[in-house]
């Protein structure tokens, strides 16, 4: 049934019903008019996914507290607009997923723009981009916007805000040398030597602070619990952008769910690593307690970990009606995982899928990895090998299986290998495809075409701004990657497929972010026992 429901009359009169949307803000929104200072925040992607997005909203609801700026969310799917093109100082953007730079470069065009920053006019915005993209090696993207917000924004975004407000009536080149003076500013037109990232205390729970029912999680309240992850895999983005692995005060996260729970009865927690928190089974008690009472709460997470599989915590995720869980394996072998720094052993496995059996659930999704750094043949075996082990024990239970391609991701300890040929890795694809639906198992598998020109994306650089413009004009289909390479000459593989010593200058090098070059270099032959990536010595498919 649709929380609304369950809402009172005095909380539905909070509501704010516009152009048919039913909008719950859960702050003290003061309605501006006629402010001086106006602000588009643009989110590349459409309504729904921007209503779910917790790091979206609430830098939204910071600036929207902020007295005389006016702020209108803008997203992929806008008809039409509430504040007038010519009356916008500023405009902010989240950039979270590689691909998000072509709804980047559509607003761009829609709103008659130019593409670079060095085209459009003094008298037209400002226009800049934070996200974890950006943050990890902004130099694809660095001709097209005017500045960059590199890590933790929820400060910056205000004093950066707050600074355009103040010059406004300077030119750019002075408002950009100023911004370039606060930390975590990177502006490209003045040629930075290093920008050092923004690592954020998390001082305050951060929450959804609109519910919608246009969300693509409708009138969902998400929390932040944690930020980051402690395990460091190799290849995750999200641990290394994110270190040292900071908690939300347990205090703090239960104010947060009261509050929520005063306006709906969905509860989503957020993190990389949500049950490393130190009182996360205390978090899961107080929800218990509350359905035990009476209460009628649906809470879910994002993904366990294996060592959270124990009946204190899945039985909490039952009764507040999570049917299935994921866990994310990576790979099917041990030592492929002890490669990756996933270090989780078989019988951990095994001891998750019994406590998740013997609490109720009724399958369980994993999430594993193809073309991983020194994966062999042998690797993909032990994952049918696995499967069918796990079909013997657990005979009445669920199994699927997400497949996705490894992708090198600027930052991490696996920057330097590159992509496993495509050929090589459908034949892997189609390999776990029959064997998996022999044993009756689920699979889907992420497109290997795309994820290449993900890779290519992730280890850009500013020679690909051209490219990225012309693969947009082409239509931003697969097609229009190749078309735009072959139009324009740019080696496509030299990004997503080649292996790159640990000497080589890199493109985001000069992005600050602990704990640095050094070390991801060390970890990466560590975990490896690759000297060389561009000649490795392990029998794998770089060899090939
Ligand atoms: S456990 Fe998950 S979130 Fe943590 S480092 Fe590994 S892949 Fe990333």
């Amino acid at each position: 049934m649709n929380c609304i429901l369950h809402l009172s009359t005095k909380k539905k009169q909070e509501q704010i019903l516009s152009n048919e949307r039913i909008e719950t803000y859960l702050y003290n929104r003061q309605i501006k008019k006629d402010c001086d200072f106006n602000m588009w925040f643009f989110f590349p992607g459409p309504e729904s996914f921007a209503m779910s997005s917790l790091g979206y909203l609430w830098l939204y609801r910071a600036l929207d507290l902020t007295e005389d700026i006016d702020i209108e969310r803008i997203y992929s799917d806008t008809k039409t607009t509430r504040l007038m093109r010519d009356r916008i100082n500023v405009i902010g953007s989240s950039f979270t997923f590689d691909m998000d730079f072509l709804h980047i470069l559509k607003f761009l065009e829609w709103n008659k723009y130019e593409f670079k920053a060095k085209d459009r006019k003094d008298s037209e915005p400002l226009i800049f981009a934070g996200g974890p993209v950006v943050t990890a090696n902004p130099e694809p993207y660095k001709e097209i916007f005017d500045f960059f917000i590199i890590g933790d924004g929820e400060e910056v975004n205000i004093e950066v805000v707050n600074t355009c407000k103040i010059m406004k009536d300077k030119q750019k080149s002075e408002i950009l040398k100023e911004l370039s003076k606060l930390e975590g500013v990177y502006v490209p037109s003045l040629g930075q030597s290093s920008v050092k990232k923004l690592t954020k205390k998390l001082t305050e729970c951060i929450y959804t602070p609109i519910l919608s029912d246009k969300a693509f999680f409708p009138e969902t309240f998400i929390l932040e619990v944690e930020r980051g992850c402690a395990n460091r895999c190799g290849f995750c983005l999200a641990s290394y952008m994110n270190l040292p692995i900071r908690f939300v005060e347990y205090e703090e996260i239960i104010e947060s769910i009261e509050l929520g729970l005063k306006h709906t009865n969905k509860i989503a927690l957020l993190g990389a690593q949500i049950t490393a928190h130190p009182r996360f089974k205390d978090i899961c008690k107080y929800i218990e307690n509350k359905i035990d009472n009476g209460e009628n709460i649906e809470m879910s997470v994002s993904s366990l970990r294996v060592d959270s599989f124990i009946p204190e915590i899945v039985n909490t995720l039952t009764k507040a009606g999570q049917k299935n869980l994921t866990l994310a394996i990576e790979a099917g072998s041990e030592r492929l995982r002890r490669v990756i720094n996933k270090n989780l052993t078989e019988e951990q496995i095994f001891t998750a899928v019994k406590t998740a059996k013997d609490c109720g659930l009724k399958g369980l999704k994993f999430y594993g990895m193809i073309g991983l750094p020194t994966e062999t043949q042998e690797d993909i075996e032990e994952i049918v090998n696995l499967s069918k082990k796990l079909k013997e024990n657990f005979k009445e239970f669920d199994f699927s299986f997400g497949f996705s391609t490894f992708v090198p991701k600027a930052n991490t300890p696996f920057q330097w290998f590159g992509r496993e040929d495509e050929k090589s890795l459908e034949q892997k694809t189609n390999y776990l495809k029959k064997e998996l639906h022999k044993l009756g198992i689920q699979i889907s598998v992420s497109s290997a075409k795309w994820d290449y020109y993900q890779a290519l994306l992730s280890r850009g650089d500013s020679n690909l701004t051209d490219y990225l413009i012309e693969v947009y004009k082409q239509g931003g289909k697969l097609g229009a990657f190749k078309k735009a390479a072959k139009n324009l000459g740019i080696n496509t593989d030299y990004y997503a497929i080649e292996n790159y010593s640990y000497d080589k200058k890199l493109p985001w090098d000069f992005i600050q972010i602990r704990p640095g070059k050094e070390f991801l270099t060390s970890e990466c032959i560590n975990l490896t026992g690759v000297h060389n990536p561009s000649k490795p010595n392990l029998p794998t498919h770089q060899n090939n």
